[in-house]
């Protein structure tokens, strides 16, 4: 299976509070006039200016194995290349919030025009996390309709540049799954363009193989702890 998915605009909403957490501020403040109408003025530019697409592809196992496999022939030590063995399935995944949104992010700041670009950065950055939730959910669906998967099994995104997974890791995953079909491309330095992109492999298997500890020497460092979220979000469809 390999697709271009026409991803519905709304599935890429995201809630204020995602917003606002990118934006430092806690889910539980009250946000003083100045915020709402800023995060208004730009969530306006960006149900103009989106234009999210997605590009779903299986992969095999030993296909995975090889874009994990570094130079000298060494898989990398990372989160994916601990588990993703104990996935049944596995799709590389890449969206795009298309090129005029990203634009039009650097336009703003390129006018100095800060606290609007940063709010509609923040705002492409929680629907690029929706794009990638609606991979998860399609990869999921699509072995559900083949009789693939038990009730129990869940699909997780697993990205180059986070959890031991170096950022240049994109560039095997490009190799493989050509983005450029959807307007994806990568550079020498593995940063997309459109800048508001994502990649990464989905993972299905029993849900229990997403419950990752933070055991890693790279967790020592890690700020984000974005495996908790993302476990509690499993946890919430029991
Ligand atoms: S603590 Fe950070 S680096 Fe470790 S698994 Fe969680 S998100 Fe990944």
């Amino acid at each position: 299976m390999r697709e271009i998915l026409k991803i519905p605009h709304d599935a890429v909403i995201p809630d204020v509070e995602e917003v606002m957490k990118l934006q430092g501020i806690p889910s539980d403040s009250i946000l003083p006039p100045k915020i709402t109408d800023l995060y208004k003025r730009a969530f306006s530019i960006f149900i103009e200016t989106k234009d999210p697409k997605g590009l779903i592809g299986e992969v095999s196992a030993t296909d995975l194995e090889n874009i994990l496999t570094i130079a000298g022939g060494n898989i990398i030590n990372s989160v994916i290349s601990s588990m993703f063995k104990k996935g049944t399935n596995l799709a590389l995944f890449v969206f795009t919030l298309g090129t005029e949104i990203s634009d039009t992010i650097n336009n703003l700041f390129a006018k100095n025009e800060f606290a609007l670009g940063s709010m509609l950065d923040s705002i492409a950055s929680a629907s690029a996390d929706r794009g990638g939730e609606y991979g998860e959910k399609f990869f999921l669906n699509y072995l559900r309709d083949l009789g693939s998967v038990s009730p129990d099994h869940r699909a997780l995104m697993y990205s180059p540049g986070y959890c031991g997974w170096d950022i240049t890791g994109q560039k095997k995953l490009f190799r493989y799954l050509k983005p450029g079909d959807i307007g994806i491309s990568i550079n020498e330095s593995s940063l997309m363009t459109p800048i508001k992109s994502i990649s990464g492999v989905i993972i299905s298997g029993k849900k229990d193989i997403h419950y990752l500890k933070e055991d890693f020497d790279f967790c020592k460092t890690c700020t984000g702890k974005n495996c908790r979220e993302r476990i509690l979000r499993i946890k919430k469809e029991e």
